[in-house]
């Protein structure tokens, strides 16, 4: 069923509230990719330029909900758009639960979401009083797609009327076209850090997939089935998950692994078997025989499908598995498509945006799209057609 979108309505004098996803990102305040807030400006742009009073709301990162974190702030993001939007008046605004003033033609940056109490949970007198901030409520947070919460699913729930942004439409829209008659092999990559969200994915992803490759604290999890692996970021409680999958699809695991006793900056690590990892250690990322045995499944794929570095790409001595990775997906021809906060940052840092086909802001949604599972907010969304 189609939704309503941003462009079908008379936007002039209204509060809009958009849902973006501007988390991405910061260190020391700073922002470190700009690929998500950038995506997200076409939308905000189009409610300014007629006549809106706009407001954005967006989550940042993984707060404690209630409390108040500097680190967490949108404060660093709203300086940004202050300098996008040279042109208009911006505000920042911390406490809007109790009403804001907004003007036409103005924007108002929310802080973070994820300080309210029942952000999470998509608590209904939570989502309530963010729909009392607006006459539209626009759902533009393509990579906050999967999970229902207050300002996601709540808002799109109780909100006058709801409609999607130029983002959202883009993505769905893409998306939608790349999965129906992918040309294969197809191979998936899927790595990062969020181990129990993506698990659960993993199995539709095999199944669609020629090969699956798995990274990060998802590899971890799938090392651990006949080895120890030490501190390494894994999930004991998907080990049996792991096995049924290693037994039944075509599964691309390492086999050796370069490990560090102390998680930072200034680690140097060494490679070793994934067999002979000791209990004081972790891994960082690939090693050299697995990036070895990696590159020609890369090289031989008409598809790509990527998610997530392979390894703990921040640190200059944990990047060559997913430097590697990247580089050889952007001299690739397969048909490329990347998602997610921390994949955009290392598309953004490699500098090879322009070789990959298709980047996608979503990361775990991105995931769940590719699933083929419905999204409950937009059969919210549907219903206001
Ligand atoms: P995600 O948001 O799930 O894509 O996770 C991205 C994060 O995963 C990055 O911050 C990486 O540093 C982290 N990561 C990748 N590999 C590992 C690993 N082996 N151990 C710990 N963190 C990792």
């Amino acid at each position: 069923m189609p939704i309503i979108k941003i462009t079908d309505l008379n936007l002039s004098n209204k509060r809009v509230l958009i849902r973006s996803d501007l988390n991405v990102p910061i260190q020391n305040k700073k922002i470190i990719s700009y690929a998500r807030i950038n995506a997200s400006l076409p939308t905000i742009k189009l409610a300014l330029k007629n006549n809106a009073k706009v407001i954005v709301a967006s989550h940042l990162g993984r707060p404690k909900e209630g409390f108040y974190d500097s680190e967490l702030s949108l404060f660093p993001i709203f300086k940004y758009f202050q300098e996008i939007f040279k042109k208009y008046k911006v505000y920042f605004c911390k406490n809007y639960l109790n009403g804001i003033e907004t003007k036409s033609g103005e924007l108002t940056i929310l802080e973070n979401v994820r300080f309210n109490k029942g952000e999470k949970n998509n608590n209904k007198h939570l989502s309530k009083t963010y729909a009392n901030l607006c006459d539209i409520f626009v759902m533009d947070a393509f990579g906050s797609l999967h999970r229902n919460e207050s300002s996601t699913y709540g808002l799109s729930k109780y909100s006058k009327i709801a409609c999607s942004g130029l983002l959202l439409e883009s993505e769905l829209t893409a998306l939608k076209k790349i999965i129906k008659k992918p040309i294969r092999p197809m191979i998936t990559i899927v790595g990062g850090a969020k181990v129990s969200t993506k698990f659960n994915l993993l199995k539709s992803l095999a199944k669609i997939s020629d090969t699956l490759i798995v990274g990060g604290g998802i590899a971890n999890t799938f090392i651990a089935i006949d080895n120890n692996v030490g501190k390494s970021l894994y999930e004991p409680n998907f080990i049996h998950q792991a096995k049924l999958l290693r037994d039944n699809y075509n599964i691309f695991i390492p086999i050796d692994s370069k490990v560090s006793t102390t998680f930072n900056e200034n680690s140097i690590g060494i490679t070793k078997k994934v067999s002979d990892i000791d209990m004081n250690e972790e891994i960082m990322d690939f090693g050299e025989n697995t990036i070895t045995k990696m590159l020609p499944i890369l090289q031989q794929a008409k598809t790509i499908l990527w998610n997530g570095p392979i390894g703990v790409f921040e640190f200059k001595n944990f990047r060559k598995g997913t430097t590697a990775l990247a580089q050889t997906i952007a001299n690739s021809n397969a048909f490329s498509v990347a998602g997610g906060g921390d994949t955009l940052s290392v598309i953004e840092i490699l500098n090879i945006t322009s070789k990959i086909s298709y980047i996608s802001t979503g990361g775990g949604s991105f995931l769940k799209f590719l699933e083929q599972e419905e999204f409950p907010i937009i059969k919210l969304l549907e219903r206001f057609i």
